[in-house]
């Protein structure tokens, strides 16, 4: 057989495994290529299954990007849906396959053999999770039992257990078709990937529309439903005792990587339990390649082994892979976790590293805040974007960001995406060139912003403290505030001292000398500018980055101000 005579097989046919197959077919006219799908679609839209059951994608065919005549047509594959690879004969290089259709069972010969099998959703065992009505969310056919199951039944109160990106999607969703939705989180914040003070933004955002959050509650059982509580599929009951009755529950309590295959052939399976692969996504046998949710991923910020189950990846990893099978050599960096989510309103985006990654890795970091508006201030429609940039307090290398507003947030976050790939420092951020005019951005991008807020760090011109400092400040320190009266009217910092900036040069002789001043205004760029005064007197003070905005949003729901 010719080098690009090749046969190969492909176990799973929808983001990595149909990207595999594809770029396999461009590379090579002559290959065998093989894709088997357990399910009864191939290469569909998984990220965009709540957005159905929402009823913002109409037609379920949008789904289906491809099915397996087309893919036969274009790409010449042969695809088998229904069919399921049930073991790996290494020695004999081939899979046997169970006919789902039939219930036949054969052997497949591979030269080379691609496992793109993905995760399974997590069911813990929590007493009365199987029952009726619970339903968890991975491909079209757990969309259609969720679609019609709220059709027929006329289901109204919803239940999603877990605050992650497809609970929180579909707490969304649920919202829009009509039912009323209560989201249960065992943390005491939802997305995880985010920090703290970031995701309390979209606390308050699932408060405005309604959504009753309960944080740091986990799921104790799921019961039958009372006489007074007529739920259609049970009542779900929370370790602090809440009852929530429920017409329908999403378990949305994440993934684990779809391993057995890669396991029973004795595989190398990593420390988080993905498949561990060489840089070329190579397994510790070389005729067997593993891409997507299945696998564990460098992560180049940290080092260290993580598992990052998100389409991106997968679908790059699918044509890396065919690459490397076809000889030319390409290496998969690992994955920075950029991810992007609409809830309501908002739009939350991160990258990189947040604290509590930093912190676990032992890893020094710097902060900053800003909340510049998504373009010119004077724009009609300008909305501000909360943006936190995580650095290197050495070297200002970029390791992180997350933001949260109503527009522009995508784009930052994909910029210092690419500026963490990149391993560009807070001095780049300062010095990007990145497209201006009214209607986009500013002169100076928040990117921008955030990078020169950091250099300031770095060049000693102020020292920053952040909005969890305030909670347990020594004795000696006293906050200011430089904001204008109006602003302090709608909310302020217990015991904080006022004087607005434009005061301030003219009644120094109010401040002490022996304390530290941490100063805020409502963003961080007055109690900036309102530091570099002090300071050129001799005072000892900090600037609280994010300011006012940054520390609201971190207090209990009720009190969080940003817009
Ligand atoms: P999959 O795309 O899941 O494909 C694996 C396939 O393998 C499955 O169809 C399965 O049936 C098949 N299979 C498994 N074992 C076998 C076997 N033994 N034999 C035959 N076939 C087998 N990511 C984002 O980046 N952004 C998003 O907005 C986003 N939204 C999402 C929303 C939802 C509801 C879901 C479920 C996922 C979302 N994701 C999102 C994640 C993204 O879809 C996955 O990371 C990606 O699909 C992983 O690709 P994969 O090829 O590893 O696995």
């Amino acid at each position: 057989m010719s080098s690009n005579g090749k046969r190969i097989v492909i176990v799973g046919g929808v983001a990595g495994g149909a990207s595999a197959a594809a770029r396999a077919r461009r590379l090579s006219e002559d290959a065998e290529i093989i894709v088997f799908e357990r399910g009864p679609h191939v290469s569909f839209a998984n990220c965009g299954l709540p957005y159905h059951i929402g009823c913002e994608i109409e037609q379920e065919s949008s789904l289906i990007v491809q099915s397996p005549q087309s893919l036969h047509d274009r790409f010449n594959l042969d695809v088998r849906v229904r069919s399921e690879v049930t073991a790996i004969d290494r020695e004999a290089r081939e899979v046997v396959v169970h006919d789902l259709e039939s219930d036949r069972t054969y052997r497949q010969l591979y030269d080379t053999l691609v496992l793109s099998t993905g995760a399974v959703p997590l069911a813990p065992p929590i007493p009365g999770i199987e029952r009726d009505g619970h339903f968890t969310l991975r491909n079209i056919v757990d969309m259609r039992k969720i679609d019609r199951w709220i059709a027929d039944r006329g289901a109204r109160r919803a239940v999603v257990v877990g605050g992650g990106y497809i609970g929180l999607e579909m707490a969304e969703q649920l919202y829009q078709r009509g039912l009323s939705v209560a989201v249960a989180e065992a943390l005491p914040q939802v997305m995880a990937p985010l920090d703290t003070e970031m995701a309390a933004l979209l606390h308050r955002e699932l408060h405005d529309h309604d959504v009753d959050l309960h944080l740091s509650d986990a799921v104790a059982g799921f019961e039958p439903a009372g006489p007074d509580e007529q739920a259609l599929a049970s009542t779900v009951v929370l370790k602090s005792g809440t009852r929530l009755p429920a017409d329908v529950v999403i378990l949305g309590l994440g993934v684990r990587p779809e391993t057995a295959l890669a396991r029973d052939a004795e595989l190398e399976i990593g420390e988080r339990g993905g498949v561990r692969v060489d840089e070329h996504l190579r397994t510790s046998d070389p005729n067997i390649y593993v891409v997507g949710d299945a696998i564990e991923v460098k992560n180049p910020v940290t080092g260290q082994w993580s598992m990052v189950p998100l389409a991106g990846p997968a679908n790059r990893q699918g044509r890396i892979v065919a690459d490397n099978i076809f000889g030319r050599s390409s290496t998969y960096r690992g994955t920075i976790g950029t991810a992007v989510l609409r809830l309501f309103d908002l739009t939350a985006g991160c990258t990189g590293a947040n604290e509590r990654t930093l912190r676990e890795v032992d890893m020094d970091y710097q902060v900053v805040h800003t909340h510049a508006s998504h373009h010119a201030g004077y724009f009609p429609g300008a909305r501000r974007i909360a943006l936190k940039l995580l650095f290197d307090p050495d070297s200002g290398r970029v390791l992180g960001a997350q933001a949260v507003g109503e527009a522009g947030v995508d784009k930052r976050i994909d910029v210092i995406a690419t500026a963490i790939t990149a391993g560009m420092s807070v001095d780049d951020l300062a010095e990007l060139e990145l497209a201006y005019a009214p209607p986009f951005g500013s002169a100076k991008d928040p990117v921008n912003l955030a990078g020169m807020a950091a250099q300031n760090v770095l060049a000693g011109d102020v020292r920053v403290m952040q909005w969890h400092d305030v909670g347990d400040l020594a004795g000696d320190t006293i906050i200011l505030d430089v904001r204008d009266d109006a602003e302090r009217d709608c909310g302020r910092i217990l015991n904080s001292m006022h004087i607005p900036l434009n005061d301030l040069r003219g009644r120094l002789n109010e401040l002490p000398r022996d304390r530290t001043l941490l100063v805020h205004c409502q963003s961080g760029q007055r109690s900036y500018y309102a530091c570099r005064i002090l300071m050129q007197h001799d005072f000892n003070c900090a600037n609280l980055t994010g300011s006012y905005l940054t520390w609201a949003a971190a207090q209990p729901v009720e009190r969080c101000l940003y817009r």
